[in-house]
């Protein structure tokens, strides 16, 4: 089990830096009774020039602030200043490649009305790869998505995460390193914390929003591929259809792109090495460390060297 926290880690705790081994929060919470708060997953990395960045931080802290306002939490912070917070944590902490934790919680109330007010917790720690680097097998979840006419889906609040829990507990008690989803419709929707992409001749399909948490990372490798010139689908598929894909992968901040070797006993065809779906692995990895050169600007380079 991973170390979280030791008796030097700091904490940003509703303004203030704090050590986590002494930091408190209330017990009589919806949040701790009815897994009613918001949170973020978040990444820092090390860069090619030896800073620390957050990867997409504007991106998640936004995300953070639309998904308490879904399940109306009060939200009276910043972008800029939980960037700032989170930036000062990490040199606190001594972190480079760390994963980032803020939530959003509420104070002691559990009648379920409208707090007035909330809190806010940033924690963060080194992060090691969350589904490791070998090609993964999956497993059919007998566990179905949160219905989005139950629940905000787009929103990351704690309580879909039962869904979640139980999803991968249920995949690696069969032996598998995780869980595939299906929606209520029966069609595919996504793992227990990361997004689905599948590759059939070349082609990208990942399912379309509505049923899924609309990922930043899926946002990001619609990014690569356009810029990569590799198409890719937004639909609703079945798992009949997607075990006839050549190449599938799941991608998330923590799973970042991460090729599957298998689904149920489907066994996907093409080698990894060969997929568009290992070009855009590497290109995240690039990307989320500043040494990612868009192929526009390689080709001008390119053109500007032979000018010369
Ligand atoms: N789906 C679910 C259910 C998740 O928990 C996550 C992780 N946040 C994702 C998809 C991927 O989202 P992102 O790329 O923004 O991390």
């Amino acid at each position: 089990m991973a170390s979280y926290y030791n008796n030097e880690t700091i904490i940003y705790l509703n303004g203030e830096f704090v050590k986590a081994s002494e930091a408190k929060m209330d017990f009589y919470s919806q949040s701790l009774h009815y897994g009613y708060s918001v949170f973020e997953g978040i990444r820092s990395y090390r860069t090619v020039n030896d800073e620390t960045k957050i990867f997409k931080a504007v991106e998640h802290f936004d995300r953070l602030k639309n998904s308490a306002l879904a399940v109306n939490m009060p939200y009276h912070w910043t972008t800029d200043e939980l960037i700032a917070a989170t930036y000062e944590v990490l040199k606190k902490n001594n972190l480079g490649d760390a994963y980032i934790r803020p939530v959003v919680y509420a104070p002691a109330n559990m009648s379920f009305v409208k707090n007035e007010q909330s809190f806010i917790v940033i924690e963060a720690w080194e992060m090691q790869p969350f589904l490791g680097d070998k090609l993964l097998r999956i497993m059919t979840s007998s566990f179905e998505r949160p219905n989005p006419k139950g629940f905000k889906i787009e929103a990351k609040a704690a309580g879909h995460y039962v869904n979640s829990i139980l999803a991968s507990q249920e995949a690696k008690a069969n032996g598998f390193d995780e869980a595939l989803l299906k929606d209520m419709n029966g069609f595919v929707a996504e793992g227990p914390g990361a997004n689905l992409f599948f590759e059939k001749d070349g082609k990208l399909v990942t399912p379309a929003l509505g049923n899924i948490l609309p990922g930043i990372t899926r946002a990001t490798v619609f990014e690569i591929c356009k810029d990569l010139n590799i198409e890719v689908e937004e639909k609703f598929f079945t798992v009949d259809e997607l075990k006839s894909a050549d190449s599938a992968f799941f991608c998330g901040t923590a799973a970042e792109v991460i090729g599957f070797e298998s689904l149920d006993d489907y066994k996907f065809p093409l080698e990894w090495s060969k997929t568009n779906s290992r070009r855009i692995q590497l290109a995240y990895k690039d990307l989320v460390v500043g040494n990612y050169k868009p192929l526009s600007t390689q080709r001008e380079e390119a053109q500007s060297a032979l000018s010369m």
